[in-house]
Formats: structure tokens, sequence, C-alpha cells
């Protein structure tokens, strides 16, 4: 009778869910005891913070790369866990722009976020005047190639120097050949753009040619029509276009730095070339002044995460399963460079990009952010159904068949102004076309601060997200067909 009524439950839950068993065994097997073991190791100040090309980086790489081979995850090709390549640092040592008499002095009366790109030489002819809201809202067809110019007041800023820094990326990402703004003053705002200066400007190739960058600055209007004695107020009055003939130079002292990306394979099926990437940085920001940011949230998390993962995949080959398709871990370095570890393996790919049918990447999962949920179980999905819908549907019916996670795509959208879409590894796999999944909880207080520490992470919730993506990442290796481009 017993065993009647569990058959019963059993194929009555069945009908309900079409839960695979041993997805849910192996689920089972990913344990908050190793996702603290990996993440405190990783956001160790032994690690420092783990910056790109540093000491505390390359002993992160060789803890996740020995984890990886106790866990029985295979070297890639069998013959590496490594991706190595070099990078640059730059930073800005003179700038000015002049008109051959007179200059403005980066930092002094001309101000700009060199990191965004910066030419080394600019001559700067012909602007279209356009007014602040124009600005604004022209469309990227309008903005590719060209030069604008806008005087604006502090006043008409509702996010004071925020303002300047959207509308810059804007036109440097659409492709501006130039965006000069004069504004009535800087004050309040100079300290901001001269800290924005102090920072790095990395590249993965020193002889890249940035003549061709845009020139995005800004400087005041009182500055700007005394050094170059004109009247701005005349120009607008007057012209819809105005000849600046500027001549803008830099000069920069740059240093190389090598570092590597960690892979590892788990492949169920010789006969089948399609892979599933699982991806996550392990890198961080590393230390300012002494003080080291462990960046255990950002991007611990996803680190520890796929490790567990990847380590339970690999059990469940070890014991006989069979599934269709491979698995590709990489732990990505120098995202917090601007994803450059990402974009250095897509250029580079050691797997086909043809192959990988989907990737699943993981930034921060460990925290909450402080936004309104209907229950704590909210993970952010970005990007699902931007290539295609199965990705999408994947994900969905693996969480109602194990996850049961309130699945929140209120950043879903490549037009949110955070732009989460474009901001971690997996959008170097979505511009090949390659359908995708961001998991991501949201910034919080520590984002980016020394105080995003292990003592923070939300232990239970890291263990749920990594058992909902495995189960993510086993249906689509069930599946029979690639996913539809
Ligand atoms: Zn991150």
């Amino acid at each position: 009778m017993k065993l009647i009524l569990i058959i019963c439950v059993l194929s009555f839950s069945c009908i309900l869910c079409s839960q695979d068993t041993n997805a849910a065994k192996y689920a089972n097997t990913i344990k908050i005891k190793n996702l603290k073991l990996h993440l405190n190791k990783l956001a160790s100040d032994q690690l420092e913070g783990r910056e790109a090309g540093r000491l505390g980086q390359r002993l992160a790489s060789k803890y996740i790369a020995n984890m990886f081979e106790s866990f029985g995850v295979k070297k890639i090709m069998d013959s590496t866990y490594f991706q190595r390549f070099e990078f640059y640092e730059s930073k800005i040592s003179k700038a000015f722009l002049t008109n051959g008499r007179d200059s403005l002095l980066l930092n002094k009366d001309l101000y700009m976020i060199p990191r965004y790109g910066i030419p080394e030489k600019k001559q700067v002819t012909t602007h279209t005047i356009v007014d602040f809201d124009s600005l604004k809202s022209l469309p990227d067809s309008l903005i590719k190639g060209k030069s604008y110019f806008s005087s604006i007041k502090k006043s008409q800023l509702s996010n004071g120097h925020e303002d300047i820094r959207r509308l810059f990326k804007k036109y440097i990402r659409a492709g501006a050949s130039s965006i000069i703004l004069s504004i009535d003053t800087i004050m309040k705002m100079a300290d901001y753009f001269i800290h924005q200066s102090e920072h790095s400007i990395v590249s993965l190739k020193t002889n890249q040619s940035t003549t061709n960058q845009c020139l995005a600055l800004i400087c005041e209007t009182s500055a700007l029509e005394k050094a170059f004695d004109f009247s701005i107020e005349h120009q607008f009055n007057k012209n819809i276009s105005f000849d600046l003939r500027l001549q803008f130079e830099s000069t920069k002292s740059s240093k190389i730095f090598f570092t590597e990306n960690v892979l590892g394979v788990v492949e169920f099926n010789k006969s089948s070339d399609e892979y599933i990437v699982l991806s996550a940085h392990y890198d961080h920001i590393g230390k300012k002044n002494g003080v080291i940011y462990n960046g255990a949230d950002d991007d611990g998390s996803g680190t520890a995460s796929i490790m567990v993962i990847a380590e339970a995949l690999a059990k469940a080959k070890k014991d006989g399963i069979k599934l269709k398709k491979n698995f590709l871990f990489i732990g990505f370095t120098a995202e917090e460079k601007g994803l450059l570890g990402s974009r250095h393996y897509t250029d580079h790919p050691m797997i086909p990009l043809e192959h990988i049918v989907a990737g699943l990447n993981i930034d921060m999962i460990g925290r909450a952010d402080t936004l309104d949920h209907k229950t704590d179980d909210y993970l952010y999905i970005i990007g699902s159904d931007m290539i295609n819908k199965d990705l999408h549907d994947i994900n969905e019916k693996a969480n109602k068949d194990y996850s049961e996670l309130d699945l929140d795509y209120r950043f879903n959208n490549t037009d949110d102004p955070n732009q989460y879409y474009y901001r971690s590894d997996h959008y170097n796999f979505a511009k090949h076309d390659i359908p995708v999944i961001f998991y991501f909880r949201g910034v919080h207080e520590d984002y980016h601060k020394h105080t995003d520490t292990v003592d923070k992470i939300l232990w239970d919730k890291l263990e749920k997200f990594s058992r909902h993506i495995f189960c993510t990442a086993w249906e689509i290796a069930k599946s029979p067909n690639m996913l539809t481009k």
C-alpha cells in the first residue's frame, strides 16, 4: 500500500513538474560548506583584492585551476587551464587644447574622462551647434563620425557630473568624432573630473591607434571664450555649425601587465561539439592606499558558484551520467579593467564560438539590493530573451521545476539607464550572437568598496542560486537541438 502510494505521489509530481531526478540529485551536492571554502579563500587578504596582472590575481587563478583538477574538471584541449595575455595601463601625463596661440590645460581649464578613451592628437574643426536637450536625445545614426558643440548652464543638469558622464559615454559608444561642452561654471564638478583622469586607461594592445578616438571634453564657457577669442552666444545666434580649428594633444605613460583566464571542461559527449559556457570574473580591484578590496560579492560569489557547479557536473560525469552537450567553465580575468578577459577570450576562442550554444554568466549573486521585491528569493535575469527565446524558456522551466525563485526582469532592457546588459562578461558572447543569461542580484552599499567582505554573504541564497543555475545548465545540456538563433 505504502509503495503504491509512493508511486502515485511520484508519478503525480512528475505530471506537474518534469523534474529530472539526476539533476535534482547532483544539484543537491552543491553545499554552503563548499561555497564557503572557495569564497573564504578568494576574498581573503592573502589574495589582495585579485587585481588583474598582480600577485593576488595569479594566486587566485592557481587556486581555481588546482580546484578544477581536484574535481576532475579537465584542462582545455588536454593541455592547460590557462589562457594568458597581456594588457597595458597608461596614464595621461599631459593634455591640452590649443589654437596655436593660447592653450587650455587638462584639469586646469579643460576636463574629460580619459579612461573612456582619449586621442593622442586631434584636429578639431567644424562643429554642429545644438542645445543641450537635443544633444541628449540625438539618435546614434546622427552621432557616428560627427562633431557637436553645446553650451549649458549647470542648473540644466539634474544629476550634476553624472549627466555629463552619461552623455560622453553615449557619444563615445556611438562613434562620435568629438563632443565639446561649455558650461557656465565647473564648480563642484571639477574634483570629479580630476579624480576620473587619475584612473588608468586600460587596453589590450599598445599600438592601438587612438587618433580616431572620440574627443569628449568640457570646459568653462568663460575660459573657452577668453582663450580662443570668440563669443559662444554670438555663435549660437548666428550659426548651426561653426569652425573651432583647435588642436588637441595628449601624452601618456604606459605599463605592461600579464594575466590569464582560467578554463576547464567537463565533456559528457565526445561526439558532440556543443558546449555550454558557465562564467564569472575572478578578478577584482585590488588595493588602494594599502587597503585591500576583497570583492567577496563582486565577483567572488560568481566564481565560487561556477566552481561548485563544475564540481557537481564532474561528479555526475564520473558516475556515468549521460548528457548531450559539454561544459566549458571560464573564470575571467580583468573584467574590472573593462571586460578585457572575456574580450580576449572571444577574440581568441579556444573552443570555436560557433560551438557555444549558450553562455551563463554570474556576477554578484551573494548579496541583496535595497529595491522592493516580492520575496527575498529574487534573482535578476538579464539578456535571456535578447538573442532567442529558447534559453529564456529553459531558464523559466528550470525555475518552475526545481528552484521556485522570483526571476526578476526589471533590468532586462538595453535602454535601462544602468546598462547592465553591457556591463559584465556575457556581453562579449552576446555581441557574437550567442544566447546569454546574466545572473545578478543588484548593487549594494559595499559595491566597489573595501567593505565588500565575506562576512556579508547570504550563504543560503548563494547555494539556492547556484543550484538553479546548475539545473538550467543541465536542462540545456539535455535538449537535443542546438538552440535556434
Ligand atoms: Zn563584477
